[in-house]
Formats: structure tokens, C-alpha cells, sequence
């Protein structure tokens, strides 16, 4: 079978990260979370103690950055020149002020063809806000995974609390929606579901059923490229 790329879209908290984990691996694909790019570029601007209105400034931040992404003991690792940070990009100061980041025109040019270039070779499942519509428009197969804000929160929620990171939960929705509100409104690249992509509500579904359903369309669309 051809090896396809795979592109998975939707909001925060959809659980895309762990449903395509798991896809690549059964199909022995790369996994390429681009949310983490975001989030190292965030992580090495708040390093730097720029304003994020200093276009320069956050320029000269993302032309110098090499981030790293690979797994060490099947578990992914993140790395902002070289220093891991797979950790740190997680933490809530980082996922509050990510979207402010992201919206940059500089920031998305720079990862907009590092995520090409990664893609180039096909057998990907790459995860994000703008896959299926920007960066890879001629993906084989386009999944919008979605689930309600009420779940979605609960599930970072239950994930921060198992690495010991405690927070409210109500807190944790309003910055979910706020997020999902500054992606879906910006300029560049919003958030929005691509005219051909598939949409999988997970409210309801467990990560084993969006993953097999995942993999059945991918065996479907395998056997018509
Ligand atoms: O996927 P994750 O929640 O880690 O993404 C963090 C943030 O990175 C998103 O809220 C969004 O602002 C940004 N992002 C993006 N485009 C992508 C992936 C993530 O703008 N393709």
C-alpha cells in the first residue's frame, strides 16, 4: 500500500495528539505534533522576555531555533536547540499565551515549511490547527477530531493531573475556549475544518474507536491511491 499522510485537525483537548500516536504506529508512520513546534517556539520567546508585538525581535527568536522532535523510549521528546523541554511546553504559562504566538505571520511562515519539508516523504499522520487546510492541502486523508469543550477540558485536566500539574478545571475551559476562540479567529491559517476533511466526534468515543475508525478510512483510501 502507498504511504499516505495523514493530516489531523480540530480544536484543544480533542485528544489528536494521542489518537495519532497511536495511528502512526500501526502503520509504522512518523508522527509529527506540530502543536509542540508551537509550543517550543513559545517556550524559547518567554526565554527571551520579548513582547510578542516585536516582530523583529521574535524574527531573529524563530530563524535561530532548531526544534527537535523524537522518540526516546516510546515516549515523544521535544527539543529547543538542543535543550529538552518536552516537559516545559506543556505547563499551563506556556498553554496560556501560545495561541498569541501561533497568530504571528513570522512565526507560521517558519513552521509552514519545516512542517513540508517533514512531510515530504510520505507515511506521516501530522496533527495540528491548519493541516488539512494549509499545510498539507493534498494530504490523502483529512480527520477533523472534535469533542465537546465540557470533555475536552476534563481530559487536559485528568492528563496535567497525572504529571502532578493541579488546576481548576473551570479555569482550565475558559482558557481551552479562549484558545479555540484566538485559533479559529485569526488572519493567517485560522482554525477551520477543510471542505474535505472528515469530522469524528470523540465526545462520545474512545481513543481505540477514533483510532480504528481512523485506520479503516486510511485502508479505504490506500486502496484508491
Ligand atoms: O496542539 P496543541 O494544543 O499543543 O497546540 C498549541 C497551540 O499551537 C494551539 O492552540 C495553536 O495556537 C497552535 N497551533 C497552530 N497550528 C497548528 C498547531 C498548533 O496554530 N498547526
Amino acid at each position: 500500500m502507498k504511504k499516505l499522510i495523514i493530516a489531523i485537525d480540530g480544536p484543544a483537548g480533542a485528544g489528536k495528539s494521542t489518537v495519532a500516536q497511536i495511528v502512526a504506529q500501526r502503520l509504522g508512520y512518523t508522527y509529527i505534533d506540530t502543536g509542540a513546534m508551537y509550543r517550543a517556539v513559545t517556550w524559547q520567546v518567554m526565554q527571551h522576555d520579548v513582547d510578542f508585538g516585536d516582530a523583529d525581535a521574535i524574527q531573529k527568536i524563530v530563524s535561530t531555533i532548531q526544534i527537535g522532535l523524537r522518540y526516546v523510549n516510546g515516549k515523544m521528546q521535544v527539543t529547543a536547540n538542543q535543550v529538552d523541554i518536552t516537559e516545559e511546553i506543556r505547563l499551563p504559562e506556556v498553554s496560556r499565551v501560545v495561541s498569541e504566538v501561533a497568530k504571528l505571520v513570522v512565526v507560521r511562515t517558519a513552521m509552514l515549511t519545516l512542517q513540508r519539508q517533514m512531510a515530504q516523504s510520505g507515511g506521516v499522520v501530522m496533527d495540528g490547527r491548519d493541516i488539512g487546510t494549509h499545510v498539507l492541502p493534498n494530504a490523502d486523508l483529512k480527520i477533523f477530531l472534535t469533542a465537546s469543550i465540557d470533555e475536552r477540558a476534563r481530559r487536559r485536566w485528568r492528563e496535567l493531573g497525572d504529571k502532578g500539574v493541579l488546576v481548576d478545571l473551570n479555569a482550565l475551559q475558559e482558557e481551552i475556549a479562549s484558545r479555540d476562540k484566538t485559533d479559529s479567529e485569526r488572519a493567517v491559517a485560522p482554525l477551520v475544518q477543510a471542505k474535505d476533511a472528515i469530522l469524528l466526534d470523540t465526545t462520545k468515543l474512545s481513543i481505540e474507536g477514533a483510532v480504528n475508525e481512523i485506520l479503516r478510512l486510511c485502508e479505504e483510501r490506500g486502496r484508491s491511491v
